[in-house]
């Protein structure tokens, strides 16, 4: 890896500082913007490429990214009013999940139909992150359409868990989450429908939230389930999710589900520092049988930490959470079905001829199709009109409304005896890859304990929780909130996260050993009983 030219904080060191620091140093004139932002495009570049390499990237944009970069560093130059005026993230990179339209750089969806695609227009979040002058590393990897949970769907190749390059980062959103935790970028944006922001930030030790439905606008998130869809922060710290999800949150005209009203302030939630008094409760329903040990124990840690912070720890049951996993497989391909139908050959992207003649519009909406998706696409594509055909739709598509009303129930009544929920992200640390690609309903399990939150529109945030004692992989803890109060999983998620932290000896990427190249001096220290996972990074 390369130094920083000048030298007053070496590449390794920067590409490590969370965003909040990296902006404090930004703001201070310890550091500039084009030197953090060239420290992760080399740290792109060593670690991304390559058999091995992390894959983390579909697209890198180093030209504008440093070009923002050297406009921030002007304007702080010349100090006065316009430096006073820029945004706290002004300056701090950012990679996108690929799902997320750009202006100036492709939009691929992770899909073989939308290969070299341009958007004509910016999505709303992007808008705003360029309005706060941040700059686009990139766009990372998905699962196409962001259909999956390990990144193995892409059309691009998956992408590596850089805890261990032979298993999966989550999915859908693999390729932000691995960025992050592979200090390729110290900040992501995903899209989470079903859990593919919170399982992804599970599975490599870093914070994921899937904001209140309507509350970070989805004009420019390229549609698979709109009912279900939500963009959201991904970091390495609680506190820089909040500070990101403060940068991208808000109404929005262009999105008809936005909500009217702000927040309440996020980062100040973030930096509250106490949890005394208040209510977190167990889901009975989400945790014990069927999760993997060591998961579960971490989770029990978790809690102890949290009781002894003066939070109440209370049981409370969700009984109609065992069907949202059903519904959730009815009700998101019928969405995907209808919203994917616009990719039909003639509007976007590819364009496949039939073979024989005759050249209708139908044949070459099929030929399109039939090479331009992916198995797991068309799988629920087929799933989805299915249950929503004529003779059908009442049985499934109906009664999977139904169950989502039940779930939507079962919150209000479990947020009456708790102001936070708690269970485990995922049933078990990541798998390797090729473990479960040919085992759908294997697959869908992975997002059990995440489903119910988009059923419901509640935000739910996941935090690293340590790692479990059979394979020393990361483990995630979810929190999850009634609808519009995001505020409180941030000051439930920092507290828990320092406390942590503590009891860790500092933050749990550093305990990454294929992230330890030679030349780091990681503390080994604090390296647990963590074996040693694939190759060094
Ligand atoms: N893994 C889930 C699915 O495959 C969730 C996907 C998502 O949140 N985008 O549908």
């Amino acid at each position: 890896m390369t130094e920083t030219p000048t030298g007053a904080i070496p590449a390794r060191e920067l590409i490590r500082l969370s965003a909040a620091d990296l902006a404090n140093r930004l703001a201070a004139g310890e550091v500039t913007s084009v030197e953090a932002t060239q420290a992760y495009l080399d740290r792109i570049a060593d670690v991304d490429g390559g058999e091995r390499g992390v894959n983390a990237f579909l697209h890198v944009n180093a030209e504008e990214a440093l070009a923002v970069a050297a406009e921030v560093d002007a304007i702080r130059a010349t100090g006065g009013e316009a430096a006073g005026a820029l945004h706290e993230l002004a300056g701090v990179p950012i990679a996108i999940k690929d799902l997320i339209v750009t202006v100036g750089q492709p939009t691929t969806a992770g899909s073989k139909i939308l290969e070299g695609w341009h958007s004509p227009y910016d999505a709303t979040v992007i808008k705003r992150i360029r309005a706060a002058k941040m700059p686009i590393l990139g766009k990372t990897n998905l699962d196409e359409f962001a259909m999956g949970s390990s990144t193995e769907h892409s059309a691009y190749g998956p992408t590596r868990n850089p805890w261990d390059l032979d298993r999966i980062p989550g999915g859908s959103g693999g390729g932000s989450a691995a960025a992050v935790a592979a200090f390729e970028a110290p900040l992501a944006l995903g899209t989470d429908t079903g859990g593919s922001i919170r399982q992804p930030g599970a599975v490599t030790g870093t914070v994921g939230v899937k904001p209140t439905y309507g509350s970070v606008s989805r004009y420019g998130a390229i549609a698979m389930a709109s009912s279900l869809d939500q963009i959201g922060p991904v970091s390495r710290t609680v506190l820089d999710s909040a500070l990101l999800h403060q940068v991208i949150g808000g109404h929005d005209p262009f999105d008809s589900t936005s909500l009217p009203e702000p927040l309440a302030d996020l980062v100040a939630a973030a930096r509250m520092g106490n949890v005394e008094g208040m209510r977190i409760g167990i889901i009975k329903e989400l945790h014990g049988e069927g999760y993997q040990p060591g998961v579960e124990n971490r989770f029990n840690e978790s809690l102890d930490l949290l009781r002894n912070a003066g939070a109440t720890i209370v049981e409370v049951s969700c009984p109609n959470f065992q069907y949202a996993l059903g519904a959730y497989y009815l009700i998101m391909p019928s969405e995907a079905s209808s919203n994917l139908a616009k990719f039909d050959g003639v509007r976007f992207g590819l364009r496949v001829l039939p073979e024989d003649p005759p050249l209708t519009i139908e044949r070459v909406m099929a030929a399109t199709r039939a090479s331009g998706f992916g198995d797991e696409v068309k799988r629920r594509i087929i799933l989805g009109t299915y249950a929503l055909s004529a003779g059908y739709y009442d049985a499934y598509y109906g009664s999977a409304q139904k169950v989502r009303t039940l779930v939507q129930r079962d919150f209000d009544a479990a947020f009456e005896q708790a102001d936070v929920l708690i269970s485990p992200t995922a049933p078990t640390t990541a798998f390797r890859l090729g473990e479960k690609l040919d085992d759908p309903l294997a697959m869908y399990l992975n997002d059990v304990a995440t489903i119910p939150a988009n059923l419901a529109g509640v935000p739910g945030l996941s935090l690293p929780g340590g790692l479990a004692d059979e394979d020393g992989l990361p483990v995630g803890i979810q929190l999850l909130a009634p609808a519009r109060e995001d505020a409180r999983l941030y000051r439930v998620g920092a507290v828990l996260e320092s406390l942590l932290e503590q009891s860790w000896g500092g933050p749990m990427l550093d305990r990454a050993p294929a992230l330890a190249s030679t030349a780091d001096s990681v503390d080994s220290s604090a390296v647990t009983a963590a074996p040693n996972h694939g190759g060094s990074l």
